[in-house]
């Protein structure tokens, strides 16, 4: 992990923790994307960092955003996005929900009950809506059968509810299918996408829709261990671009899209945080730190995690586990690593710990440390309300040196 230490140690002169974002490698990773894949329009999924200057930056580099939320949908209008640039796919999205992002973003129904709800809301202003549908396939990420899930209408109702489409105010003019997040294996994403080529020419073939668009989804990774081999983007695009470019020759007008949340922005920060104090309990050390279990929560997720497991490797549940070892700590500070410690923070309880037994250099108070990983998933769900500390500062720092902090 590559992040600009001596800006790291700048910045924590003003503030005791903040996350440091990075908009280099956000460039780096979102020109490979589009590099490997020149025929996808890309979607950012900014539920995974909605940071306004994360935001401003995937958009002017050309992506438009997977929104989770309506307020979402109304944050990338306001960044400069227009209606078919924004797609809002989410589960229970409410009446007010759909009113409030009709105008502003496709909208993507998670059920059959939705698409009731959108019907009615459509009947109601006398217009016709072109919408998306989430379909939940009848195969897995993995191959295989299709099986039940919270997202989506299962493939087999989708097709009943076209074949009777009772409601006149709905067009679908799109599906959207997402399986699966972090996966670092190319071979089986770019079969993913080929299975789902093959269920929207199902669907073409049948003439019950005529698509406008397919999103294929996420599922592109990133490296968290020490043992990940990191996804070859191009060896990628290369693989599922066969299935695209057969596609293609046959529906011309269909768009392509790809969602990213972590693989645009996973990379690009980290989380740093001071030494506050040092204690030795019973010849143990502890180093007491500014905001962890509350500023960057997935370190001491994963040591409660990997306390309760029986299993030697927990299986992955993202966004909050992924692995073992999946987060550096980095003390910014030269010397040889010559004691064990505990890395531990200044919440009242015992729960705010990520890390035991670790080899440091000698920590003292105003000692710093940075955390890799925290580009994604990382500020948006830490509880930082949680014993009413102050909360960390986000630093963005643009490719022309520029210093954004909020
Ligand atoms: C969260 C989410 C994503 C983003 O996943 P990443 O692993 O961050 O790329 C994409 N699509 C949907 C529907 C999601 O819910």
């Amino acid at each position: 992990m590559e992040f600009n230490r001596e800006l790291a140690l700048e910045q924590a002169k003003k503030y005791d923790s903040f996350y440091l974002y990075d908009e280099k490698y956000i460039r780096e990773h979102v020109s490979e994307l589009k590099e490997a894949f020149p025929d996808v329009y890309f979607l950012y999924s900014m539920k995974c960092n909605p940071n306004t200057h994360v935001l401003k930056s995937v958009i002017e580099q050309g992506l438009g955003v997977d929104a989770a939320s309506s307020a979402e949908v109304q944050a990338a209008r306001e960044a400069g996005l227009s209606k078919n640039q924004i797609y809002y796919s989410a589960p229970g999205k409410t009446l007010a929900d759909i009113e409030n992002s009709m105008d502003f973003s496709v909208l993507i129904a998670d059920s059959l009950g939705e698409i009731k709800r959108i019907q009615n809301a459509a009947e109601k202003r006398g217009t016709v809506l072109d919408i998306g549908m989430r379909i939940n396939p009848d195969f897995t990420f993995l191959g295989g059968k299709g099986a039940p899930a919270k997202f989506g209408i299962d493939e087999e109702q989708a097709l009943e509810f076209l074949a009777g489409n009772d409601c006149p105010n709905v067009r679908i003019t799109g599906i959207h299918t997402h399986l699966k997040s972090q996966e670092l294996d190319e071979t089986v994403i770019a079969k993913y996408y080929g299975n789902l080529l093959d269920l929207a020419d199902r669907l073409q073939k049948s003439k019950m829709v005529s698509l406008e668009y397919i999103n294929l989804g996420s599922g592109i990774g990133i490296t968290f261990a020490e043992s990940d081999k990191p996804v070859d983007i191009k060896k990628l695009g290369a693989m599922a671009g066969e299935a695209m470019a057969k596609f293609r020759r046959e529906y011309p007008n269909v768009k392509l899209l790809i969602e990213t949340g972590r693989y645009a922005v996973g990379k690009s920060g980290v989380y740093v945080t001071k030494v506050l104090d040092r204690k030795v309990s019973r010849g143990k050390t502890y180093i007491i730190l500014k905001n962890t279990f509350n500023g960057f929560v997935r370190p001491a997720w994963s040591v409660l995690v990997e306390g309760y497991s029986n299993e030697e490797f927990p299986p992955m549940k993202e966004p909050l586990y992924t692995c073992k070892g999946a987060f550096d700590f980095i003390p910014l500070k030269d010397g040889e690593k010559c004691e064990t410690v505990n890395l531990v923070g200044n919440l009242c309880t015992a729960i705010d710990a990520i890390a035991e037994d670790v080899n440091m250099p000698h920590l003292e108070e105003g000692d710093v440390i940075a955390i890799t990983n925290a580009g994604a998933y990382a500020a948006v769900i830490t509880p930082m309300q949680f014993s009413s500390q102050e909360r960390p500062k986000e630093v963005f720092v643009k490719t022309t040196g520029e210093i954004c902090v909020s």
